[in-house]
């Protein structure tokens, strides 16, 4: 957790402990200076833990692919969550914190589980991209919180950040919608937004409900060129394939 703050000068560092003393995101609870989050609250995120699917999911043992991908193929590889979603767990208050409750500097400890969830792809890494958002969303939102965490990922990571896709059409939230509807809402809401570079490129966003959004993103990147396409996403919600 030491190296939280990296991204901030030690003067800035300085200043904002003067600010804001530091307080655990979740319980409150005073913390030493420059974590986010108190060690107790830390381990009550419930992970995603092997053996995984390629589709992320946890799956059985005794089992290769859950029974989602024994009757579909997907357009990424492999996808990789940090720990399941909730809107009443510890990732999931995290997540929104950061989303809507203007926590940016929660990027960092959240980059901390992207880049511990991607040790086993790590080596075949080429660029970072993200989900995008439309332009419109996007200037009233202020950020695309998928975009802040895979440019704090590339950093860390010392490979480049792209932004690979654009949202061309603004789409229903996908939480209102029944499953059908959801690859359908998707349909060519994203477009190739700039020419590869290279052929293996990971794809990041915060939460994966159904996959319907990285599938079809995914499927944006395929068809441009990507040979190869990671996906992490810090939380996923739990499915009938996720073993209990
Ligand atoms: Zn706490
Ligand atoms: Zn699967």
């Amino acid at each position: 957790m030491s190296d939280w703050y990296k991204p901030l000068g030690s003067f800035a560092i300085g200043v904002l402990d003067l600010l804001y003393p530091p307080h655990c995101a979740i319980c409150e609870k005073s913390l030493e200076a420059h974590e986010f989050i108190c060690a107790e609250c830390l381990t009550q995120i419930e992970r995603v833990n092997p053996p995984f699917c390629r589709c992320g999911c946890a799956i059985h043992e005794s089992m290769d692919i859950c029974s989602d991908c024994a009757s579909r193929l997907w357009y990424f590889d492999q996808a990789r969550s940090y720990g399941y979603y909730d809107e009443e767990n510890v990732l999931g208050k995290l997540i929104k914190a950061f989303k809507y409750g203007g926590e940016r500097a929660l990027v960092g400890p959240l980059t901390d589980f992207l880049v511990e969830i991607s040790a086993e792809f790590r080596s075949q890494l080429e660029a970072v991209t993200f989900i995008p958002m439309t332009r419109r969303k996007e200037r009233e939102r202020g950020f695309n919180q998928a975009e802040l965490l895979a440019r704090e990922f590339a950093k860390r990571l010392k490979v480049p950040a792209v932004a690979a896709l654009e949202k061309v059409r603004e789409t229903p939230p996908q939480a209102s919608l029944s499953g059908p509807e959801r690859l359908t809402n998707l349909e060519e809401a994203f477009q190739l937004a700039s020419q590869p570079q290279c052929v293996n490129i990971v794809l990041i966003d915060d939460v994966a409900t159904t996959g319907a959004t990285i599938e079809t993103a995914s499927r944006a990147l395929s068809e441009g060129g990507y040979e190869k396409i990671f996906v992490l996403t810090l939380a996923r919600v739990k499915t009938a394939s996720d073993r209990a």
